[in-house]
């Protein structure tokens, strides 16, 4: 392969950070991790997208996960291209609003009422809220490594032991906030335990991802799930089960179908809003008509159940509802993607660990077994940068960071294309192992 003409994407590179900070509005497409210049996308279609030099590639990334059914998807754009002929936002109450929450609640057994808001950072903080007006407690218990997006109680490290107090991961959050955020390793029960035994009665509650996906893939050991769901009942505090990744990508009904678990509030996002800004929360009636206007808890938004938003929103779901082997094959794309990859880093005797769920997988540059943010912590960060940017030299966009989920979505149709998408990770394999 030739080497790939990239000067446009510079060009236009050098002008977006003299306006914006970093170039960027969302600090992780900066490449800064990987060590590479990020590439202007100005088109994309089923699973390729093409920037701004015009070079193609096949993409893993699919919005961070939104995009089940790959670029452009032709029911989506129709559907959106309808609503938007009507307006594009009334600030008063739809029909479409009420259709698509039905729609969710049929889905998510768990969910009796919901809220549509704008993203998931904006559920996350809602959800959080509510359980803290709800139990009437202040503290809340999330897991390290964990994201469930920049609201300022969630941006908190752990602190140096059991009952310190987290520290804040960014600065600009009050440590008075961290005071009240309690962070526990991820998949280890038994310390849950103590600290429920410590503080229980003082926890909100409990937000989890259900298989975490923000660290690299992370699967929940078993019993993991189970634990916080008793534990949360015991000691009367909410369990919220963030699925803003895993929700209608693990199946229609997300994570907690899969693992059959069913958790007090659940958070949505990135895939319900077919690629349009619109996340939700909800679940158990007696705790969501404690929301405005019904209840005090406060929360309202300018753009909530935006009108083109909801279409997408509906035309994903309803996609995924009619097309019945739609999971089946990218879940079967997704473990022929995996399989080949572990083989391949086998032969060239590089150690990794490659953690998947369904259409969702890390490969993790350490000997692992990666269950929490302290192992996924181990991978050598700098041989995935020089995976990723041999992947991206030969046309495959991968998450530009170690610590992110590759998405396989409905783009991907021919088993072919793994095959040659496994060509070039063989290269790409090799670029790592010389560098050694
Ligand atoms: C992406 C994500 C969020 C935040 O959603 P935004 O729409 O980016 O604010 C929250 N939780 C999880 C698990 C996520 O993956």
């Amino acid at each position: 392969m030739s080497q790939q003409i990239t000067k446009r994407s510079s060009e236009l590179f050098t002008q977006a950070q003299k306006y914006i900070p970093g170039g960027v509005n969302s600090p992780v497409r900066a490449f800064r991790s990987v060590g590479a210049t990020p590439r202007f996308i100005v088109k994309g279609r089923g699973n390729r997208i093409y920037d701004a030099d015009g070079n193609e590639y096949i993409d893993f990334v699919s919005s961070w996960g939104p995009l089940i059914f790959g670029h452009a998807s032709p029911n989506i754009i129709n559907d959106v291209g309808a609503a938007l002929k009507l307006g594009t936002s009334f600030g008063a109450p739809t029909e479409a609003e009420t259709t698509l929450a039905k729609m969710i609640i049929d889905c998510v057994p768990s969910i009796e009422m919901l809220r549509l808001v704008n993203s998931g950072t904006e559920a996350c903080m809602t959800a959080i809220r509510l359980a803290r007006g709800f139990t009437g407690r202040d503290k809340i218990l999330k897991f390290i490594g964990c994201y469930h997006g920049h609201a300022d109680s969630l941006l908190v490290e752990a602190g140096s032991g059991l009952a310190t107090f987290s520290t804040p991961s960014s600065k600009g959050v009050p440590q008075a906030l961290a005071n009240l955020t309690i962070t526990a390793p991820y998949n280890d029960i038994s310390y849950l335990e103590e600290i429920f035994r410590l503080a229980g009665p003082e926890i909100a509650c409990v937000i989890v991802e259900p298989v975490a996906g923000n660290m690299g893939v992370v699967p929940p050991a078993p019993g993991f799930l189970e634990a916080i769901r008793t534990l949360t009942s015991q000691y009367g505090a909410l369990f919220i089960c963030d699925e803003v990744i895993t929700g209608f990508r693990l199946g229609l009904t997300g994570a907690q179908g899969m693992y059959g678990i069913s958790p007090d509030l659940t958070v949505l996002g990135k895939i319900i809003g077919g690629g349009l800004p619109l996340a939700a929360f909800g679940g158990r009636r007696d705790i969501m008509e404690h929301l405005s206007p019904l209840g005090d808890v406060y929360q309202a938004g300018t753009l909530s159940g935006n009108p083109l938003a909801v279409a997408a929103g509906i035309s994903a779901i309803e996609r995924l509802q009619k097309e019945k082997g739609l999971y089946g094959r990218i879940n079967y794309v997704g473990s022929r993607w995996v399989e080949g990859l572990s083989k391949l880093a086998k032969e060239k005797g590089i150690p990794v660990t490659i953690n998947s769920v369904g259409s969702m997988s890390t490969l993790f540059f350490t000997e692992g077994p990666v269950t929490d943010f302290a192992s996924a912590s181990k991978s050598d960060t700098q041989k995935y940068a020089l995976y990723f940017r041999a992947m991206l030299e030969a046309g495959v966009y991968l998450a530009p960071s170690q610590f992110e989920a590759a998405f396989i979505s409905a783009g991907f149709m021919l088993l072919d294309e793994i095959d040659d998408v496994l060509e070039i990770a063989s290269k790409a394999l090799d670029a790592v192992k010389e560098a050694k």
